[in-house]
């Protein structure tokens, strides 16, 4: 961009909104640092997203500032001496500790704490309240677990595709061809490493994931960093098996749209596999391109199809594609009915006594013939 105001911002925005042609690729969530011309843009252009701010961004904001006014005088307290470090260190972990709490109450804790910490430092702790109270629905966690943010709470993507242009440049004179030909070279190379992910993803199942229940609807056809999103969420469900929403907080269904670990409990306690339908299919997308147009998008012909085809089949086939289809359809369930009751597998068989049960026989033991009754 040739500025960064607010006109430029609304055009880049206004174009990339045209390149969203499927409304569910619309962003649920903006993150930006906090250039004002480009959050006002934001909220213009994509009114339905939620805005958000990176917390690092912010965070190091903080931190000079507070390098700045934090300072005691001759660096004593109360005629102690005191390092400048400890200082820093102590709040910035009451401030790091504040920003991860899950629920609004703890927030509220966390604060008084962190007032408290800064109580030596008016004009800091003024600064900081102020900022806040703007921001804290953006980068606090008590409010941005609540949003479908995919992982995406920083702008260190973005930062780090800029770094990395600016590797290929070299420099920052050169013509729109040399330039050109730089960034081409560079796409290409990101685009083979994406496909690369993409590819071990729908190949590579890692063993832990193999002939496992839970997870036998999704090997290929997930990506591997949601495998280990949910592997995470079953080791601390497995710790207590608590089903109750509240405990579990649901942190992983609400931000990444991936099953949290109360969900993942009554997967285990019921034997069920996790289904694709339950993972946001921000993480099926496996290949580049464009999705094919959903609205248009039906299975009816083929079904009724199926249906037609169906009916000239001998019974043995049309058995066997029943099979096939109840396994796309019902993953979790089989064919098989369960035992009417269970079978006692414990313990050795007990002899049958044909000729004192007189019929009465319970045992799963088969009825002697009678020749083997003869000869005994
Ligand atoms: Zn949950």
């Amino acid at each position: 961009m040739t500025h960064e105001k607010e006109e430029n911002f609304v055009w880049d925005l206004k174009m990339l909104r045209k390149l969203l042609t499927l409304k569910m690729n619309m962003p649920k969530v903006i993150v930006t640092d906090r250039d004002m011309s480009l959050m006002k843009a934001v909220g213009n252009i994509f009114p339905e997203s939620y805005a958000m701010n990176c917390y690092f961004h912010v965070q190091a904001n903080f931190k000079q500032r507070f390098i700045l006014d934090c300072k005691y005088p001759l660096g004593k307290k109360d005629g102690k001496e005191v390092k400048p470090r400890d200082v820093v260190k102590k709040i910035m972990r009451a401030w790091k500790s504040m920003v991860e709490l899950p629920t609004q109450e703890l927030y509220a804790n966390a604060l008084v704490e962190f007032q408290d910490a800064c109580s030596d430092f008016p004009l800091f702790l003024n600064y900081v309240m102020t900022t806040l109270k703007e921001v804290k629905e953006k980068i606090v966690r008590a409010w941005t677990d609540h949003v479908l943010h995919l992982g995406c709470r920083t702008t260190k993507r973005v930062e780090s595709a800029h770094a990395l242009v600016k590797k290929y440049l070299d420099n920052s004179v050169g013509d729109l061809g040399t330039c050109w030909e730089k960034i081409h070279d560079m796409l290409v190379l990101q685009f083979t490493a994406i496909q690369t992910t993409f590819g071990q993803s729908v190949t590579v199942l890692e063993h832990r994931f193999k002939d496992v229940t839970l997870y036998s609807g999704l090997g290929g056809h997930v990506s591997r960093y949601a495998l280990d999103n949910i592997a995470l969420e079953e080791s601390r469900c497995r710790e207590t098996l608590c089903m109750d929403k509240e405990i579990c907080g649901c942190v992983q269904r609400t931000s990444y749209g991936l099953s949290c670990a109360c969900e993942i409990a009554t997967k285990i306690l019921e034997e069920k596999p996790i289904l694709l339908d339950e993972i946001h299919h921000h993480w099926h997308r496996l290949r580049m391109g464009e999705e094919s147009n959903v609205d248009g998008f039906s299975v009816e012909d083929e079904l009724k199809s199926i249906q037609e085809r169906l009916k000239k089949l001998p019974f043995q086939m049309k058995l066997e594609v029943k099979e096939v289809l109840r396994q796309l359809t019902f993953p979790e369930t089989t064919m098989m009915s369960p035992p009417p009751r269970k079978v006692p597998t414990k313990g050795a068989k007990k002899k049958v006594d044909i000729v004192s049960s007189k019929g009465k026989i319970t045992s799963t033991s088969r009825i002697p013939s009678s020749w083997e009754v003869v000869d005994s």
